[in-house]
């Protein structure tokens, strides 16, 4: 017999209660209780990033009205240690109140937002955590607003409380966003998970059809992996008038959608991606994950390699999934890789920035982009998306169609999720990956993870019977290379093209345009298409000048006109395409 002693009555207690008594003015109020205190003072901190989302938000820039209180209701001081530290005396208190307010009013999947219809709590920005001690439970209690009545949240209820909830660790609460108003509740079960899905901003979805879709995606996801391991699910989702994104959690997800985009098969498909996307990373990246990717540290940047395996693994089966749900046909899937496909070869940075460094640098280029992103990176999710589909191919090949990335996915999360309880290493998912092709994958990752080789899509897309072809092979369009927008009456450049005749004469971003060869563009939606058609009309290696305004000045530059660049891919099966083929064919768009 082991005798228990009280472990928890020697570690702090924290019960956090948030409250909204100025929703329209966009505050959460947060009272935080920490009971069990030994020391003279505790540091609370505030995380500046939140996990999925790579880039430092800063969130305690939205704290005000900071105050801690004793039981007496006596004032406690504290001062900043830092940006996001409070350090606070406890004048030998062992229990202390702090409190204050947070403004909410931003909208996106990964920042809380309050009005007077409802919150959408994202905890990392909202709930302070006691410096080095991420390891201590919690319990939240939600006090809505009087004009709303419902919660939804990842978390656990605490049985006998009401509407309160317990997070086992910081981790834990940190992961589990929290929507409180009058959403639309619906729920089914697939895989034998309770789901849960909370609509907030209304919208023209037809429950049952959502019901039927999203279950059999939950179905077929599971099937991989041959485990779900949640008991509940919830998906939170976010109807405007435009809105999109996703935000993955351990055992929820937020969505943002166009309230209206339910409506048409386009539109039901993209929800639907959307959902496939997010609920594949409750396993690949919130399970399966790279090694630098938990335990968090959530005071600075978190770096890793692996974001295209993360993410652009995901992106690749959110589609995958879509189809064999029977969503989306074999030929729309096979199109839309020839679409994601051509934006990658089209964007000038995938010859200047490595799918390895566009994941390292997330936090300063991918969720910073500049004028000159386009020219200068390259999107992890796309061609991390491609990389996956090029390994699938060689997989299925090389294995004549007994494996594919599927088994990949599957060993990893066993090995490293449920085995050994860590993340990967960029070195141990090659080598899983190696060992399920039965062959070196040196090549894919040399020529297009760390380095910038344009892939050999036909050689992939032939183990399948497939080819892929330009057609605008033939094309000697004649392309100035720029984009622009109206902005308040002026036609202003937005990009210029590296390489192009823009590029090389020197337009220049922010430019106005006024005219070409003297004749005046029209400042209406239409004038860039008139400019356009004009230089359509011109020969490749002809002149053309441009009339702009910069910084108030008046410059005709003079802009040689090249070859259009650009590509556009079609996939093609090609006609009596071998035995071996068609296995590779079948096994990969089963
Ligand atoms: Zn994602």
């Amino acid at each position: 017999m082991v005798i228990i002693t009280n472990a928890l009555s020697a570690q702090e207690k924290i019960a956090f209660k948030v409250s909204f008594s100025e929703p329209q003015a966009h505050y959460a109020e947060v009272e935080m209780e920490i009971s069990g205190l030994k020391e003279d003072y505790i540091d609370l901190k505030m995380p500046v990033w939140t996990p999925g989302s790579y880039l430092v938000r800063e969130f305690a820039k939205n704290v005000e009205g900071f105050k801690v209180s004793g039981p007496s209701g006596s004032l406690l001081s504290f001062n900043k240690l830092n940006k996001n530290t409070w350090r606070i005396q406890t004048s030998k208190n062992s229990t202390i109140k702090v409190n204050y307010r947070v403004y909410s009013f931003e909208i996106s999947v990964r920042t809380s937002f309050v009005d007077e219809s409802h919150a959408f709590l994202s905890p990392a920005g909202l709930f302070l955590y006691p410096a080095g001690k991420l390891m201590l439970p919690s319990t939240v209690t939600i006090i809505p607003h009087k004009s709303w009545s419902k919660i939804s949240t990842g978390l656990e209820k605490v049985a006998g409380k009401e509407n309160t909830y317990s997070a086992s660790d910081f981790d834990i609460l940190f992961d589990s966003p929290i929507e409180v108003g009058n959403q639309d509740i619906f729920e089914f079960t697939a895989a034998g998970v309770k789901h849960e899905v909370a609509m907030y901003g209304g919208g023209s979805y037809d429950k049952e059809v959502l019901k039927r879709d999203m279950a059999k995606i939950v179905h077929e996801q599971t099937k991989i992996f041959g485990v779900n391991p949640n008991k509940r699910y919830v998906f939170i989702v976010h109807n405007f008038n435009s809105g999109g994104g996703g935000l993955e959690h351990l055992n929820s997800t937020v969505l943002g959608a166009s309230r209206n985009g339910y409506s048409t098969e386009a539109g039901l498909l993209r929800f639907l991606g959307l959902v496939s996307h997010e609920y594949f990373h409750l396993w690949n990246v919130k399970r399966l994950r790279p090694i630098a990717l938990g335990p968090f540290n959530y005071d600075e940047e978190n770096y890793t390699n692996n974001l295209w395996i993360a993410e652009g693994f995901t992106a690749y089966y959110q589609d995958v999934f879509t189809k064999r749900a029977g969503l989306q046909s074999s030929d729309q899937f096979v199109a839309n890789l020839a679409t994601v496909i051509t934006s990658v070869e089209n964007q000038p940075g995938n010859k200047i920035q490595s799918l390895n460094d566009a994941s390292f640098d997330a936090w300063i280029k991918q969720y910073r982009p500049n004028e000159n992103s386009a020219n200068s990176t390259i999107s992890y999710y796309s061609k991390g998306s491609l990389v996956a589909l090029i390994m699938d191919l060689e997989i299925i090949h090389s294995t004549q169609g007994k494996a594919g990335l599927d088994e990949v996915m599957k060993a990893m999360y066993d090995e490293y999720y449920v085995k050994k309880k860590r993340g990967y290493t960029d070195k141990e998912f090659k080598e899983m990956a190696e060992k399920i092709a039965g062959h070196s994958l040196s090549n894919i990752y040399d020529d297009y993870v760390y380095g910038l080789k344009a892939i050999d899509y036909n050689k992939y897309f032939n183990y399948a019977g497939f080819t892929l072809s330009d057609d605008a092979m033939q094309s000697n369009e004649p392309y100035l290379g720029i984009a622009t927008s109206l902005r308040e009456g002026k036609m202003i450049i937005t990009q210029v093209g590296r390489g192009s005749g823009a590029w090389n004469d020197g337009l220049n971003v922010n430019d106005e345009i006024i005219s070409i060869d003297n004749y005046i563009i029209s400042k209406t939606k239409t004038g860039f298409a008139e400019m356009l058609k004009y230089v359509a009309g011109k020969q490749v290696g002809e002149k053309v000048k441009v009339a702009v305004i910069r910084d108030g000045q008046e410059k005709v530059i003079e802009v040689s006109l090249s070859r259009n660049p650009g590509v556009r891919y079609k996939i093609s099966p090609i006609e009596n395409s071998s035995a071996a083929q068609m296995t590779v064919r079948e096994r990969w768009l089963k």
